[in-house]
């Protein structure tokens, strides 16, 4: 529903499908209900098999004939910017619906993702390729060479739910400012957020051929796209079991992959706590702690372990929590029942092999209390399994090299924070932890949307962040001259 002033009054219900330029039903739908309170409020077409097949044709022949030059797609990304910072209020309430997400989580997924747009808006301004320096070849003269970055054909982005609108942007943001056509295949638990942001490309002068939307079940509609040869690249942030049948589908094909993580933040006897304290609270418990980067452990100094561990139990305690769309909420419901019952499970099980539970622990439907354990072992797997919920094991050390080796020793690789005042321990802790981005006196949640960011290890490859996607989402093309 459009007001007078052309912004969107009200989320939008029906999750339809972008399909060669036009918006259809899918085939069948699903009851879309609120995270919280369980009540119906929109529903979702599921793509057939045949209109994916046509939502990829689409893409591939609009790759063609729908070329748009950088200058346009920076007006258009710009200007997709401007209209989804016009509609923070919809959105919010769109994704409180159907993800569960605070006010202060929805306003920070608009406000970042009308960053992210606007810097692919400027980066789809300056791709370049480089000057190869043929000539300072031994008796090589009269050639020259250099290499233009062309992009790929059809990218299709696989997307989470627990970032439905600025991961999404990541995707398709990077590729469309490459001059990539998109096929995009949103989490089933947030399609509509993915609608308002194709609406918004669309609306802001988008070519519709170039962006396709197509909803479903991960194993349905997800695995038809990666049988598609006609695919160039898939970029997909998501579980490392996902992202592990992506890569084998993929074959010689390209992949952006952003996948599971434990994280963990280390906090020195020299820091300051003061500073950290807020940030790790928010770092732990915001968006019920369904990060990839939400701190699972902070490994703190012995020396101050007691006093740290007090403060910060009681600012979990301050924490409001319940419903999302009550303005002084801070901790909403997770994404299902189903999810907040496994991890209360895995919670119960450290309790009853030893961990001592200093704050929360209990769940009412989809909402489990911050929830704070320590005494915990490496075995438990609240400490050695990604727990992807609210709540987080303290953990203290008496050498920080421990704490390094703890925080290095799981699968996974994607981002560590540590807080201490002593450049050479931060320095020298930088270089031996084996994460992909590691963030000195700032928790391992911290991002800004220009970093390059991704992982190491089972958290995946490739970068995200628009001028790292879209050298990720084209190819170096050489062109040699003689003369
Ligand atoms: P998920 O892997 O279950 O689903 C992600 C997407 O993949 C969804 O769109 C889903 O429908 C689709 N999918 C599922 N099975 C598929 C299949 N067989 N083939 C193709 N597509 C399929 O992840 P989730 O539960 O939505 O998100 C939580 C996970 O995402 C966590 O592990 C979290 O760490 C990770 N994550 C990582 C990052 C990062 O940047 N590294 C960011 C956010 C979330």
């Amino acid at each position: 529903m459009l007001n007078p002033l052309g912004t969107i009054a009200e989320p939008c219900r029906v999750a339809r499908l972008l399909i060669g330029g036009a918006w259809v039903d899918g085939e069948t739908t699903e009851t879309l209900r609120d995270r919280y309170s369980g009540d119906v409020f929109g529903q979702i077409g599921v793509a057939t098999a045949a209109q994916v097949d046509t939502a990829v044709a689409g893409a591939c022949a609009a790759f063609v004939t729908d070329q748009i030059p950088p200058y346009k797609r920076f007006e258009i990304l710009a200007k997709a910017a401007a209209i989804i910072a016009s509609r923070e209020d919809v959105l919010v309430k769109c994704m409180t619906a159907e993800a569960g997400f605070t006010r202060t989580d929805g306003e920070g997924e608009v406000r970042r993702c009308a960053q992210t747009l606007e810097l692919c808006a400027e980066e789809a301004k300056r791709i370049v390729g480089r000057m190869i320096p043929m000539e300072a070849t031994p008796n090589l003269r009269n050639r020259m060479a250099f290499t233009l970055r062309v992009p790929k054909g059809v990218v299709c982005a696989i997307t989470p739910y627990n970032s439905p609108l600025n991961t999404v942007a990541h995707k398709i943001g990077p590729a469309l400012a490459a001059g990539n056509a998109v096929v995009l295949k949103p989490s089933e638990y947030t399609p509509l957020t993915a609608v308002h942001l194709c609406e918004a490309l669309l609306e802001a002068g988008l070519p519709a051929g170039l962006l396709s939307l197509v909803h479903g079940p991960g194993a349905q509609v997800g695995r038809q796209l990666l049988a598609d040869s006609r695919i160039a690249f898939y970029t997909f942030t998501g579980s490392t079991r996902v992202g592990r049948e992506i890569q084998q589908a993929a074959g010689l094909r390209g992949t952006q992959l952003e996948l599971g993580s434990i994280a963990s933040t280390i906090v020195c006897a020299d820091a300051d706590v003061a500073k950290a304290m807020p940030k790790l609270v928010g770092a732990c418990f915001r968006k019920a702690g369904q990060v990839c980067t939400s701190v699972q452990r902070i490994f703190v100094d012995s020396r101050i372990a007691r006093a740290f561990t007090e403060q910060f139990v009681a600012q979990t305690k301050l924490l409001e929590v319940g419903d999302p769309a009550l303005p002084g909420t801070a901790v909403g419901p997770m994404i299902s029942v189903a999810q907040a019952q496994r991890a209360e499970a895995w919670l119960r099980e450290a309790v009853d092999k030893g961990a001592r539970l200093l704050a929360g622990g209990s769940r009412n439907g989809a909402v489990l209390q911050p929830t704070v354990l320590t005494d915990v072992t490496a075995d438990m797997r609240v400490v050695c399994e990604e727990i992807f919920a609210p709540v987080v094991s303290i953990i203290a050390f008496d050498e920080l090299d421990t704490a390094i080796d703890q925080a290095n020793a799981t699968p996974y690789g994607l981002a560590v924070g540590l807080f201490t005042s002593n450049l050479t321990t931060a320095f020298d802790a930088a270089q031996r932890l084996q994460f992909g981005g590691i963030h000195i006196n700032e928790t391992s949640s911290s991002r800004v949307d220009v970093m390059p960011f991704g992982g190491v290890k089972d958290s995946g490859f490739g970068r995200e962040g628009p001028e790292h996607a879209i050298r990720e989402m084209t190819e170096e093309r050489l062109i040699t001259v003689a003369y």
